[in-house]
């Protein structure tokens, strides 16, 4: 007997290609067939097929609240009744932008647009238009949207599927991507001496999450943000998971470091469609119209997308204890599951950073790209689908970020740690 979501899934195929709408979706790396979902509150899933799921992707991380979240969804009722879309200013878009340069330190004006790969597109070409330079450096594993210029080296589905070269990016725009491993400053040292004068702008995410979730070692940032402010290049931070995740003003205020620019996407929504990049005023005014740099959207700073990301930024704004709460129960779950693998004599390598956390099979710490690719991705599958059986959503990749939500219970936690130790009692039998 065919589940309802392998049926949804036979005839997806029909119409998109491959049968989703993002590729990680469809969970080529781990096999079987992706759950098709119907709804879900708080903290749990529900599939096409009834049966509930205990969420640790929370749509790869803008339902930091949990699902369905009261106050959001009467926010974006209420709006949905009065205007879906005027694609002219409005009152909500300048509160918008006035609370994220509220939340988030270092930053005087922000712009809207409509997705994490925007933002960070749209930051690049300012970044190529405020320094009159052509080049960018980005790190292996590290994921900025699937612009051309990004996809290269690049982490999330594209490491996931293992496409070392994307069809369909022409050698002239990869050549202005220069890569580096993650959290090795002398390659980037070497990068900029090897092409002075030349380099716009170094992209970075302040904790890598497309390759699992991998934390910046200790003066990685710092010494990027000295090479920046030395050779005149600008230093922007992707934020679209970190954002709003870490902390309320993000990995700059988590670290304690000042990007010259930041982008951000998931959170900043909350489960609607956006994204934003950010800045001082000196560079952001290079953006049209008050700059010659063009950027513009017809839906960006939608009055719905507004609605459910100001309430969402305004909760976190008004609740800033969430973060210690949301550590606490990533803390819980890492040790609960440490005590999991160590008594199958599982070797695992669990990092975290906040509520963002991966697990890896493998006796190497996960570093960077190089290490996070070593580890036993059979392993993982086994892991993933006896999971998956118990009740437990996990990323189906191991190159990508868990996001836990404020919605978890302490007997959410207990369940997932009580699934982990059944599973690997099943995996050892
Ligand atoms: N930057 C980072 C760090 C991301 O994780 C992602 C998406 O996962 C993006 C950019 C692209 O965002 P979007 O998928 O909204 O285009």
């Amino acid at each position: 007997m065919n589940t309802r979501s392998q049926q949804l899934f036979e005839r997806a195929r029909q119409f998109i290609p491959g049968g989703v709408n993002s590729p990680v979706r469809a969970f080529k790396s781990v096999g079987g067939t992706p759950l098709f979902l119907r709804d879900a509150k708080g903290a749990y899933l529900y599939d096409a097929d009834g049966n509930r799921y205990i969420d640790y992707i929370n749509s790869w991380g803008p339902m930091i609240l949990g699902h369905a979240y009261e106050p959001v969804v009467t926010a974006i009722q209420r709006q949905a009744a009065s205007s879906t879309s005027f694609g002219a200013p409005t009152e909500l878009e300048v509160e918008m932008a006035a609370l994220i340069v509220e939340m988030v330190p270092h930053i005087e004006m922000v712009r809207m647009v409509n997705s994490g790969t925007e933002a960070c597109m749209s930051a690049i070409r300012l970044a190529r238009g405020y320094t009159g330079r052509n080049k960018i450096i980005k790190f292996e594993g590290n994921y900025h949207g699937h612009a051309d210029s990004f996809l290269v080296s690049a982490g999330s589905g594209v490491a996931t599927l293992n496409i070392q070269q994307v069809p369909g990016v022409t050698p002239a725009v990869a050549q202005d991507t220069l890569t580096a491993p993650y959290n090795n400053l002398s390659v980037v040292e070497d990068l900029i001496d090897e092409h002075k004068g030349e380099i716009a702008a170094i992209i970075v995410e302040p904790v890598a999450g497309n390759m699992g979730c991998i934390p910046p070692a200790e003066g990685f940032l710092e010494g990027l943000r000295r090479l920046c402010t030395r050779e005149g290049i600008v230093f922007i931070l992707d934020e679209v998971m970190t954002g709003f995740r870490l902390a309320r003003g993000g990995a700059q205020e988590y670290f304690n470091i000042q990007a010259d620019l930041v982008t951000f996407g998931k959170i900043i929504g909350g489960g609607l469609p956006v994204g934003a990049f950010a800045g001082s005023r000196a560079i952001m005014e290079e953006i049209a119209p008050a700059g010659k740099v063009y950027q513009a959207g017809t839906l960006s700073g939608n009055p719905l997308a507004m609605v459910a990301g100001y309430t969402t930024l305004k909760e976190l704004y008004n609740h800033p204890e969430l973060y210690a709460r949301l550590q606490q129960k990533t803390s819980y779950l890492v040790e609960g599951l440490k005590g999991v693998f160590g008594i199958g004599n599982i070797f695992s390598q669990i990092n975290h950073v906040g509520s963002m956390m991966s697990v890896h099979f493998t006796e190497y710490p996960i570093t960077d790209f190089v290490s996070a690719s070593g580890a036993n991705n059979e392993l993982f599958k086994k892991f993933f689908h006896a999971m998956l059986n118990r009740g437990i959503y996990l990323p189906p990749s191991a190159f990508e970020s868990w996001f836990l939500s404020d919605a978890l219970a302490q007997e959410d936690l207990d369940r997932t740690l009580e699934a982990a130790r059944e599973t690997m009692e099943e995996i050892a039998a």
